[in-house]
């Protein structure tokens, strides 16, 4: 059959969960058995969102081969459970990256180049990679921001060439809102109108609307759009605020959307998606009674998206544990020695987060002796790991000014330093130690018995690492090295034996948990939770 395009464009105002959307109408093409894959654009001008602020668009997800990626490549992952590459996220910057590369070399030799066609020429030529490699049934392509957006016009013009191209081959999805007017008791269809509006004036028009609501939309207020906005009755689809994310492929089952899209692209199919073990989870989810207590220490405390993959992570394990996930975000800056017991001592584990930076790192200390001191099961991840570190070497080898020379550069004791191959670089884009990784596991360690294997790959990034020179001192004294790298030898993973649970990582285990295969570190470390919880009772 020929590769189908699925867009998926929003309205009215961001963060609606177009995301969500895409990644619900993979899961139930899969389960259908057709071969999907999604693709996120990003319209802003950096080149990947490597360099942003995760306040600015939450975290930085990273694919295996090293790209640094939006946060929704990691929706689609742990919804699909088929791991994204480079070419599963596209920026503006990238588009006029390689354009002006072509214009640079000659390409265009005596042409002007233009918005049209050049630059949509590259996001169509982008839009169709995927498609073209013939391993897909379904391309899925999440336009990023909302209608109206100067930005998001180049594409939304390539999907408006792209639909003539393409013509059944093709279905617009498009996301808005309807809000609840409290006071007047009533759901508001005129955002959704002005939106579909917008997308027609740029000559796009939609296939199937996905509305976003509170409440149940009924039949008339739908056929009313239906008829305002030119789309099909039947085409109309809501999506109800749902308890998790995870219950929205279900939701839009229910409302045909997976049927609709196959119809509109005239592709051949007979009865339901499977569903059954992803259903098991949704059913774990509401039958988990007990609850599991987590702590999540970081500096990024007041967004949440900031540690997506981690909470998400902490959720699937906690849930195949059938128990509830109580997550606790307790900023490192506001830690210290005074308000640590009360602040980390009702919880049953303790993640220490990623990041980088001076700010809030002394607070993580000041945690991680707490744990270290009072036997909490604690997970260090990335600069979470160079915090247990360098709190062992302050606190138990008696290395008073240890440091990380990312925070220090003059440390006497420099237990975390810049990797070798880090030092000659200036330039700070995409120049991490990134993506997926070898690991060989000391056998018998605690890390060894989660993963049940020896060898593993895992994902990174990071520009520090664990300084080998100090390996004896730690192993002595109690921190083991249980996992390195076969080539390099970098120390990937630490864990002092002697605790219930106490592991740092170099990489993020929490980029590869997906709703179908929870990671297995995560899984270990919610039990060690669990037991721990059930010890205080
Ligand atoms: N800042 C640390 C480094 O660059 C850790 C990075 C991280 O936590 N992702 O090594």
């Amino acid at each position: 059959m020929d590769t189908k395009y699925i867009f998926v464009t929003g309205g009215v105002v961001s963060s609606l969960g177009k995301g969500i959307i895409s990644s619900s109408i993979a899961r139930l093409l899969l389960s259908r058995g057709f071969k999907v894959t999604i693709q996120k654009f990003d319209p802003y001008i950096n080149i990947d969102p490597g360099t942003l602020n995760p306040y600015e668009h939450g975290e930085c997800y990273v694919t295996v081969d090293g790209h640094e990626a939006d946060l929704d490549l990691g929706h689609y992952e742990r919804f699909t459970n088929i791991q994204t590459s480079r070419a599963n996220n596209i920026t503006t910057g990238r588009v006029y990256q390689s354009v002006i590369d072509k214009e640079r070399r000659g390409d265009y030799l005596g042409k002007t180049v233009q918005i049209i066609p050049h630059i949509t020429d590259e996001i169509k030529r982008d839009v169709k990679l995927l498609g073209n490699t013939g391993k897909y049934d379904f391309v899925i392509t999440e336009i990023g921001g909302v209608v109206g957006d100067i930005e998001s016009l180049p594409f939304l013009e390539a999907v408006r060439q792209l639909r003539m191209e393409l013509g059944q081959n093709c279905v617009c999805v498009h996301l808005t809102y309807v809000p609840y007017i409290r006071a007047a008791k009533e759901l508001k269809t005129k955002p959704t109108q002005h939106s579909v509006k917008q997308l027609q004036e740029v000559g796009i028009q939609p296939d199937i609307l996905v509305l976003r609501t509170e409440r149940e939309i009924p039949m008339a207020m739908r056929k009313k759009v239906a008829l305002f906005c030119n789309v099909a009755p039947e085409a109309v689809t809501q999506s109800i605020d749902a308890p998790t994310i995870y219950e929205v492929p279900i939701n839009m089952h229910r409302e045909h959307l997976d049927e609709i899209i196959l119809k509109k692209t005239g592709t051949p199919y007979t009865g339901e998606p499977d569903m059954t073990k992803w259903n098991k989870f949704i059913d774990r989810i509401h039958s988990a009674s007990d609850v599991v207590k987590i702590g999540l220490v970081g500096k990024y405390v007041e967004l949440q998206d900031a540690y997506k993959s981690i909470s998400e992570s902490l959720f699937q394990a906690a849930t195949y544990h059938e128990h509830k996930l109580d997550l606790k975000y307790i900023s490192s800056e506001k830690l210290n020695d005074g308000n640590v017991e009360e602040m980390l001592s009702d919880r049953d584990g303790i993640i220490v987060a990623p990041g980088f930076g001076q700010r809030g790192i002394e607070g993580k200390f000041v945690a991680l002796k707490w744990c270290r001191e009072n036997d909490m099961p604690t997970f260090g991840i990335c600069l979470g790991m160079q915090c247990m570190v360098i709190e062992f070497a302050r606190n138990v080898l008696g290395l008073k000014e240890a440091n990380s020379t990312e925070m220090d550069s003059h440390t006497p004791y420099n237990v975390i330093d810049l990797m070798e191959e880090q030092k000659s670089i200036s330039n700070m884009g995409g120049t991490m130690r990134l993506g997926a990784y070898a690991c060989h596991l000391v056998h018998n360690s605690k890390v060894a018995k989660a993963y049940g294997t020896l060898d593993i790959s895992e994902r990174h990034r990071h520009r520090f690492e664990f300084n080998d020179d100090f390996r004896k001192q730690f192993e002595d004294a109690g921190m083991k090295c249980v996992g390195e790298n076969p080539e390099s030898h970098l120390v990937e993973v630490v864990e002092i034996p002697s605790k219930k649970w106490y592991i740092g990582t170099q990489y993020h285990p929490e980029y590869s948990s997906t709703v179908l295969n929870p990671h297995p570190l995560f899984m270990d470390f919610i039990s060690a939770a669990i037991a721990n919880s059930l010890n205080k009772k």
